[in-house]
């Protein structure tokens, strides 16, 4: 069996398709949907992810603000330009990216955005409603966007086994959440770095969602014939055949392509989901501003 492309790319432009008309409501109503980034240091990938979700912003006509601080900033600068972005009314959305430098209490900090501009949705009120249940929240962008990418290709989830390898608060958690929600209604399982054989875990499930940062993990033989994998990872690799020396890898092996029915290709699969979803909820956050 050859893996049917699981084209994250295709499916964010659909979404940012559908968000220009909702973009164009918002300016009939006077509100300019509008995001701000903030970026702590110097971390190459980091400035790489901001500026993709800065030109996504262009594209649809988000207003964005981008803050830099240096990596020498201190934890209170950051909390009073997050306070400060809290208190600014033509604002809907605010973004710290992640990784914040060592000495930061990255959690801590996130906490203080106000929950209705949480547009990651890392703020415990937001990740508290998904706990129970609840999709009224502003959901995290990965996982939602993991979501978003199986029901646009029509892949079914009701009944059906997954395992999620990770369990990170901004990945893992949620997506087992999300996957294991009334209406998805998958059965799911969490593996983790203590989990004995998430091999044989993985060998049974319908639905193997990636994502823990480990280069090619996932083989072949992990994986069910005509099984569904989503490849979240994002992993630099070493590789002297190209000019730059290293390649982006994913979670998973390309060999997976051969066994599973559905492969997400890293790059152009979960990477423009998540900016895709962060721009859907900056648009919600923007609607949910104005009373209609
Ligand atoms: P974290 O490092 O926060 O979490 C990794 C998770 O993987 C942890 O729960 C860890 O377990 C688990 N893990 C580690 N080793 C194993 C193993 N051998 N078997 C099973 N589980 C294991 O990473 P993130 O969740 O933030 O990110 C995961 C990957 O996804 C990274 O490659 C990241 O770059 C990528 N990513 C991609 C995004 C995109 O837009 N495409 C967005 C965000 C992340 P434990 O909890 O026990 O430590």
């Amino acid at each position: 069996m050859v893996a049917q492309r699981l084209d994250g790319k295709a499916c964010a432009a659909k979404v940012e398709e559908e968000l220009l008309g909702r973009i164009a409501k918002c300016r009939e109503m006077m509100t300019q949907p509008h995001l701000a980034v903030v970026i702590v240091g110097d971390d190459p990938a980091s400035h790489v992810y901001v500026g993709s979700k800065v030109r996504a912003c262009e594209r649809l006509g988000i207003r964005s603000t981008h803050i830099e601080l240096p990596v020498t900033a201190t934890e209170d600068e950051v909390r009073k330009t997050i306070e400060s972005l809290n208190n600014q009314e033509d604002l809907h959305g605010i973004l710290v990216q992640s990784p914040l430098p060592n000495h930061m209490d990255e959690e801590g900090l996130t906490d203080l955005i106000d929950p209705s501009k949480d547009v990651d949705g890392f703020h415990p009120q937001n990740l508290g409603r998904l706990v129970q249940g609840r999709m009224d929240g502003m959901l995290p962008c990965t996982p939602s966007g993991v979501m978003r990418m199986l029901s646009w290709a029509g892949i079914e989830t009701e009944g059906k086994t997954a395992v999620v390898l990770g369990r990170s608060r901004i990945v893992g958690m949620p997506q087992s959440l999300l996957l294991g929600a009334k209406g998805v209604d998958s059965t799911v399982t969490v593996a983790h770095s203590r989990t004995k054989d998430a091999q044989s875990l993985c060998a049974n499930a319908d639905i193997i969602i990636a994502a823990v940062g480990r280069p090619e993990m996932v083989t072949a033989d992990w994986v069910k014939e005509g099984a569904v994998v989503v490849d979240v990872g994002i992993n630099r690799v070493e590789d002297d055949s190209r000019e730059r020396g290293w390649r982006l890898a994913g979670d998973v092996h390309p060999d997976v392509g051969q066994k599973a029915a559905w492969l997400s290709p890293v790059p152009g699969g979960v990477g423009p989901m998540t900016i895709a979803m962060l721009m859907e909820n900056t648009v919600r956050a923007a609607e949910l501003s104005i009373s209609f």
